[in-house]
C-alpha cells in the first residue's frame, strides 16, 4: 500500500541534489558544541556551561520559545571570542557543514562588527580570519564560496556603515562580493540607510542584499529596491501583500532569498502552509530557498527543501529552477555564473541518475 507515501522527491534525493545557498549568516551557523567550547574557554559564567540542554535553550530556538522576531534575534550573542582562531574555526566549520548538505555554491554572510564588538579585534583581522577559515574548508571540500559582509541596523548608523564599507574595500579582490543590511527591521527601517546603499555598486563594486518585508510590510521592499538599489532582497515575504510591490520586483527581476524555517520561528508567517513561497513561484518571482540561521533554528537547507516539496508540491525540476534563479542572482561576474550553472546542471543530472532506482 502506497496510499500515505508523500509525493515529490524524497529526503534522500533532496540531500543528494546539489544546492545553492545565498542567505546564511555565519553567526547563525555555529555548531552548538563549538559555542559551548568557546563559552567555557572564556568562562562565561552567566551561561549554564555544565548543562548542554539548558545552554541550547539560550542560544537556539527550542520548543520553549514562541515564534517571535526579537526572541529570535536574542539568540545571537557576541561575547564568545578569545582569539582570532575562534572566528577562523567557526568559519571553517560552517563551510564544512554546508558542503555536507551538498551545497555547491555558498555566499556566506558574516558581520565583522559581531566578532570585534566584545573582543577588541581589528575589523580587518576578523575579515581575514573568516576568509582564511572558510577558504581552508572550501579547499578541502570543493565547495565554491564567496562572502557578504553584514551590517546590523541596530548596531551601526549610516556613517559607521560607510566607514565599514571602506574597510571592506580591499577584500573585494579576496571574495567579499557584497554587503548585506540585516538586524532589527522593525525599529530601523531601510530608509535610514539610503545614503549607504544608493549607488553602492557603482561606487565600490559591492552588490547589495537587504533584509526587507520580514518584520515590516511591502513598503519596506519597495524602498529597498527603488531607493536603496538592492540587487536582492532577504526574505521579502510580505511583498505578496501589495500588487505594486509585486509588479516592481517582477519588473526588476529582483531575487527573493526566502528562508522558510526562519520565517516560521520569527513569526513572519503563522504556518509554513500559509507561506507565500508557492504564490511567488507561480507568479514568476525569482524565489530561492535558503537556510538563514540553521544552528539557531536547529534545521538545515535540506529541511527547507523538504518542506517546500511536501507543502507546496514542488517537483524535482522546480528545485532545479529555483537553484538556477539562485545562480543567476549570485554576486559573480557573468562568465563565473555561467560556469557555475553548467556545473550545477551536470551535478544535478548525475544525482538524478544515481537516485533512479529509488524514485
Ligand atoms: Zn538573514
Amino acid at each position: 500500500m502506497h496510499k500515505n507515501k508523500p509525493k515529490g522527491p524524497t529526503p534522500d534525493i533532496i540531500r543528494a541534489l546539489p544546492k545553492v545557498e545565498l542567505h546564511r549568516h555565519l553567526e547563525g551557523a555555529f555548531r552548538l558544541e563549538t559555542l559551548l567550547d568557546l563559552a567555557r574557554k572564556r568562562n562565561l559564567v552567566d551561561l549554564p556551561l555544565d548543562d548542554v540542554e539548558a545552554f541550547r535553550r539560550v542560544v537556539q530556538m527550542t520548543e520553549h520559545d514562541l515564534p517571535d522576531f526579537l526572541t529570535f534575534l536574542s539568540k545571537f550573542r557576541a561575547d564568545w571570542y578569545s582569539t582570532l582562531d575562534d572566528p577562523r574555526r567557526v568559519a571553517y566549520e560552517a563551510v564544512v557543514d554546508a558542503a555536507k548538505e551538498n551545497i555547491m555554491y555558498f555566499e556566506m554572510r558574516f558581520s565583522p562588527e559581531h566578532y570585534a564588538r566584545k573582543s577588541g579585534f581589528a575589523i580587518e583581522a576578523v575579515i581575514e580570519s573568516v576568509i582564511e577559515g572558510a577558504r581552508q574548508a572550501a579547499d578541502e571540500t570543493g565547495i565554491v564560496i564567496a562572502f557578504l559582509v553584514t551590517l546590523g541596523r541596530e548596531k551601526l548608523d549610516a556613517d559607521e556603515m560607510k566607514r565599514y564599507i571602506k574597510v571592506c574595500q580591499p577584500y573585494l579582490e579576496h571574495g567579499v562580493v557584497g554587503i548585506d543590511l540585516a538586524g532589527d527591521e522593525s525599529h530601523y527601517p531601510a530608509e535610514l540607510f539610503t545614503s549607504v546603499f544608493k549607488g553602492l555598486y557603482e561606487r565600490t563594486g559591492f552588490k547589495s542584499t537587504i533584509h526587507a518585508g520580514e518584520a515590516r510590510g511591502p513598503e519596506s521592499v519597495v524602498t529597498a529596491v527603488r531607493d536603496l538599489d538592492a540587487h536582492r532582497i532577504g526574505h521579502g515575504v510580505r511583498t505578496i501583500e501589495d500588487e505594486a510591490a509585486m509588479e516592481l520586483i517582477l519588473e526588476r527581476k529582483t531575487l527573493l532569498e526566502q528562508c522558510l524555517t526562519s520565517n516560521l520561528q520569527t513569526g513572519t508567517v503563522q504556518t509554513l502552509k500559509k507561506h507565500p513561497f508557492p504564490k511567488f513561484y507561480k507568479y514568476g518571482v525569482r524565489v530561492t530557498l535558503n537556510s538563514d540561521d540553521p544552528q539557531i533554528q536547529q534545521s538545515d537547507l535540506n529541511d527547507d527543501y523538504t518542506h517546500a516539496t511536501h507543502l507546496y508540491g514542488l517537483g524535482i525540476e522546480d528545485l532545479r529552477t529555483i537553484n538556477r534563479y539562485s545562480l543567476e542572482g549570485a554576486f559573480q561576474p557573468e562568465d563565473v555564473r555561467q560556469t557555475l550553472i553548467a556545473r550545477y546542471d551536470a551535478r544535478f543530472d548525475a544525482a538524478l541518475r544515481e537516485s533512479e532506482p529509488a524514485r
